[in-house]
């Protein structure tokens, strides 16, 4: 059995829910039970909730209750679209009395002008807790038996409002009385992500993008085969392709690979997003809602075992290098430690380091604070700051056990001129620091060399 998790595109619109079922079909087809389907707001209703709130908030109640009012409209126009008969009556009373309460929090907050962030979950999490009844709804009016399941009764969280962590025993246990009865019965069980609920009934929600969390967290919680991650990408690609035209597509990753590309940029999969389903060892797949058939990314423990080379590339942009020379103390011990402290302080995480026997040089992507940490070095250190830098990352496991991978990467490099280079200690990547008008070509240089 699979757990299928659709994210806001994959349930954007009517069209979009008719390919979800299809994919829901064909997998029950192959499986002979489930999937499990967890499901993202419609796509926009999210940010479109959190902007109902802040004009709560700001008590601008018309144009509150104004957009409440366009998301009731384009709710119900889906569950028309996609049910009818008596299920649909059933599912048009849930919508409203759903956006009828939202109304009234919307009018209460506008006179205590105080949104708290358990008010904001409140909010947030209609989205969830719509999208995954009508998708229910819409599979039951196809012929699958899709039965809703409340995500607050299946996914038990700390009480860490609009970031709220779940617990894993109370959250296994719980899902393994919510869903698996259901999956045992023949049923389609089909769940909100993002949200969840404290012990004792709060309602939640995991951060931004929470609901491939979910995912994860309801195929570990129920012990899937595999995690299927449906988007509207094909997977991970070997680079941006806002610089690389034709990047291909990876087939298969290992999780260290996949947490790696996107720490350094990136964007289809979060790295701890699929932490439960690594510690189960439970694979992940990236797939196209629009092209179902696409092999789509596996993203699994072990490394590709047909790979060569590297696995893909990243890169980011914007980022300042700050060079700090001890002016006294030489690498005296003491220095590293000052020197991260002030970063501490102003709470700018640093992204790559390279030292030498004087000086020090981190990445910053955060400028904020840069005046006034470069003001706090220069009392023990001289400092300069160089802007517009680029970050390109390579990825691969077989870095750890073919050196000949790294060398051919920075001989590739060598007509442009590298500012930092690091290879940290998971040895899976080497990142060099260079201008960021010099990224293209260097990652066209990479691209060519080893996915060419
Ligand atoms: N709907 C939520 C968000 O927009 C969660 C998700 O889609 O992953 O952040
Ligand atoms: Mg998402």
């Amino acid at each position: 059995m699979v757990v299928q998790k659709f994210g806001g595109t994959s349930v954007a619109d009517p069209d979009a829910v008719r390919r979800l079922i299809e994919i829901v079909r064909a997998a029950r087809a192959r499986d002979g039970r489930g999937p499990v389907v967890v499901v993202s707001a419609l796509s926009g209703v999210t940010d479109a909730l959190l902007t109902v709130a802040a004009e709560a908030d700001a008590a601008r109640v018309d144009e509150a209750l104004a957009h409440v009012a366009r998301l009731r409209d384009r709710h119900l126009a889906m569950a028309r679209a996609l049910a009818g008969g008596e299920p649909l009556a059933a599912l048009t009373a849930h919508i409203d009395a759903q956006f009828d309460e939202l109304t009234a929090v919307v009018r209460a907050l506008a006179v205590l002008r105080e949104v708290s962030p358990r008010t904001l979950d409140v909010i947030a999490a209609v989205g969830e807790l719509l999208s995954s009844r009508i998708v229910a709804a819409a599979l039951a009016h196809a012929g699958i038996p899709g039965e809703w399941v409340d995500a607050r009764r299946a996914i038990i969280t700390s009480d860490d409002y609009t970031r709220a962590a779940p617990l894993g025993r109370e959250t296994t246990a719980a899902l393994r009385a919510t869903v698996l009865p259901l999956v045992d019965a023949g049923r389609v069980p089909v769940l909100g992500g993002f949200v969840g609920a404290t012990a004792d009934g709060h309602t939640t929600t995991l951060g931004r993008g929470g609901s491939d969390y979910s995912g994860a967290i309801v195929g570990a919680g129920v012990g899937a085969a595999e995690i299927h991650i449906w988007t509207d990408v094909d997977g991970m690609l070997t680079a941006d392709p806002r610089i690389i035209p034709a990047p291909r597509l990876v087939p298969r990753l290992s999780f260290a690979e996949a947490a790696e590309l996107a720490y350094f940029g990136a964007k289809v999969l979060h790295p701890s997003t699929i932490h439960p389903a690594v510690e189960r060892n439970i694979p992940v797949r990236i797939l196209n809602a629009r092209k179902p058939d696409g092999a789509g990314t596996l993203v699994t423990a072990e490394p590709d075992p047909d790979g060569t080379g590297l696995a893909a590339m990243a890169a980011k942009r914007d980022l300042t290098v700050v060079d700090i020379t001890s002016s006294r103390m030489l690498m005296a011990y003491g220095f590293l430690r000052r020197v991260f402290e002030v970063f501490e302080r102003y709470r700018t995480a640093v992204d790559v380091v390279t030292t030498s026997e004087v000086s020090v040089s981190v990445t910053v992507d955060d400028r904020r604070h840069l005046d006034a940490i470069v003001e706090a070095l220069s009392e023990f250190a001289e400092v300069s700051v160089e802007g517009e830098m680029a970050l390109l990352c390579a990825v691969g496991d077989r870095l750890r056990t073919e050196p000949a991978i790294a060398a051919r990467v920075v001989s590739v490099l060598e007509e442009v001129p590298l500012r930092m280079i690091s290879q940290a200690a998971s040895r899976r990547n080497i990142t060099v620091i260079l201008r960021q008008a010099d990224l293209p070509q260097a990652m066209h240089r990479l691209h060519e060399e080893f996915f060419g």
